[in-house]
C-alpha cells in the first residue's frame, strides 16, 4: 500500500498517467489531500472507478486526537495526535501576534538523549513519514480552526535524523495547491547532526535554521548532548558558519539556561567569541523542568542575557506559552505513557 500524501505532485501525477489519466488528475488528488479528506469517496470530482482503484492501492494517513488541552492562560493548545499504528505525538499550536505558530514532531520519540529533555526519555520508536509531519499542520488547522502561518520543526524528534522525510514535508507544505506556506515562515531546530546542517546549507532553502546550542565549550556541553561527542562543538561552529556563507540567512542558537551549568559570564563570554562573524540571535529558553531530570532552571537569565548583549549580540528570552497545560517538550506524551503504564 502508497501512503499517497507523502508523494509530490509530480510523483501523483506520473503515477496516475500510468495508470491512463490525464494529467490534471494528479492536481486534483494533491489538492484534495491537502484539503485534508479522510477517504478517497471524498474526491468528488474523480470518477468511482478511479476512486476504487486509489483505495485499492494507497491509503490516506488521518490522525486522531488522543487528548487536547487548551491553556486557560494564553490559548496555547497542546495535541497528542494517534497515528495509524497506534503511536502518539505531540503538535502544539501558538497564537502570537505576528501570526498561529505550529510546533511540530519529526519522529516518534528521539534517540539524541539530550539530559535535560522528556522527548528522548524512552529513546527513538521510528521516524515520521512526510505525511505524518504535514498531517500535524493540516489537521490542527482544521480542528482549531485558527489559520496557521508559520511553522516551527521543534517538537519531539530530531528532524536532521530523519532528513529525507522532513525535506519531502518541507516540499509539500510549501507547495501553491497544498497549505502553501513561505520557507521563511519555517525554522527547523537541531540539536547539532553536523552532516545534515551541511546537506541544508547545499539547498539554499530560505527558512530559518536554529541550532540548540546549549553550552559554547565542549566540556560542558558533551555532559548534557550526548551528540556532540559525535560532532563537536567546534565542528559546529564550523558548520553553522559555512551554512550562513552558502545561504546568507541568520542562525538562530536556542539556549536553555540550566543553574549553575551553562549561565556563568564566561559561558556567555565564549559563545559571543564562537559566533564572531556570522549574524546571531541568541534565543534564551528558562529551563523547563522534567520530572526524571536533577537540572534546574537558572536564575541569572538576565543577567546572562545583558551579557551577550554587551558583546554586541541579540540575545531574547522566549516567553513562556501554555505552562499549564504540558506544552513543553515531549512532556504530555511522556505523561500519557506513564499513566497508560501504570494502569
Ligand atoms: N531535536 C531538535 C528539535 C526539538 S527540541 C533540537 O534539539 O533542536 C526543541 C528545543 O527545546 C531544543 O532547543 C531543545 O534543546 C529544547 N528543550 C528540550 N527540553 C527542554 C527543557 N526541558 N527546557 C527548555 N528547553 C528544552
Amino acid at each position: 500500500m502508497t501512503d499517497i500524501k507523502s508523494m509530490t505532485l509530480e510523483e501523483i501525477t506520473a503515477w496516475l498517467k500510468e495508470m491512463g489519466e490525464p494529467a490534471f488528475r494528479g492536481k486534483q488528488v494533491f489538492t484534495w489531500l491537502h484539503k485534508g479528506v479522510k477517504s478517497f469517496d471524498e474526491m468528488t470530482n474523480l470518477s468511482k472507478s478511479l476512486r476504487a482503484k486509489l483505495e485499492e492501492n494507497c491509503y490516506i494517513t488521518v490522525p486522531t486526537v488522543a487528548r487536547k488541552q487548551v491553556s486557560q492562560l494564553d490559548g496555547t493548545i497542546k495535541y497528542l495526535w494517534e497515528l495509524r499504528d497506534g503511536n502518539c505525538i505531540e503538535t502544539v499550536l501558538m497564537q502570537y501576534h505576528h501570526g498561529n505558530t505550529v510546533c511540530i514532531s519529526s519522529q516518534v520519540g528521539c534517540r539524541m538523549g539530550c539530559k535535560f529533555c522528556a522527548s528522548t526519555i524512552a529513546g527513538k520508536v521510528r521516524d515520521l513519514s512526510a505525511s505524518e509531519i504535514l498531517d500535524q499542520v493540516l489537521f490542527t488547522q482544521l480542528d482549531s480552526g485558527l489559520p496557521i502561518s508559520n511553522i516551527v520543526l521543534m517538537g519531539i524528534g530530531e528532524p536532521l535524523d530523519n532528513y529525507d522525510n522532513v525535506r519531502r514535508f518541507l516540499t509539500l507544505v510549501n507547495h501553491a495547491d497544498g497549505l502553501n506556506i513561505g520557507m521563511r515562515h519555517i525554522s527547523l531546530s537541531t540539536c547539532g547532526v553536523v552532516p545534515g546542517i551541511r546537506r541544508l546549507a547545499e539547498e539554499d532553502l530560505q527558512l530559518t535554521l536554529s541550532i540548540s546550542l546549549h553550552a559554547p565549550d565542549q566540556e560542558t556541553r558533551a555532559t548534557i548532548m550526548p551528540v556532540t561527542r559525535a560532532y563537536d562543538v567546534d565542528m559546529l561552529i564550523e558548520a553553522c558558519h559555512e551554512y550562513f556563507e552558502k545561504t546568507g540567512r541568520r542562525i538562530s542558537f536556542e539556549y536553555a539556561m540550566i543553574d549553575g551549568v551553562n549561565d556563568s559570564d564566561e559561558k556567555a563570554d565564549l559563545i559571543a567569541k564562537k559566533v564572531k562573524g556570522m549574524p546571531a540571535h541568541i534565543n534564551l529558553i528558562p529551563l523547563n523542568e522534567v520530572e526524571e531530570s536533577p537540572l534546574k532552571p537558572s536564575r541569572r537569565v538576565a543577567a546572562f542575557q545583558k551579557r551577550l548583549e554587551s558583546h554586541g549580540l541579540t540575545a531574547t528570552v522566549r516567553r513562556k506559552l501554555g505552562g499549564d497545560i504540558d506544552a513543553s517538550c515531549g512532556q504530555l506524551r511522556r505523561k500519557a505513557m506513564k499513566e497508560a503504564a501504570t494502569k
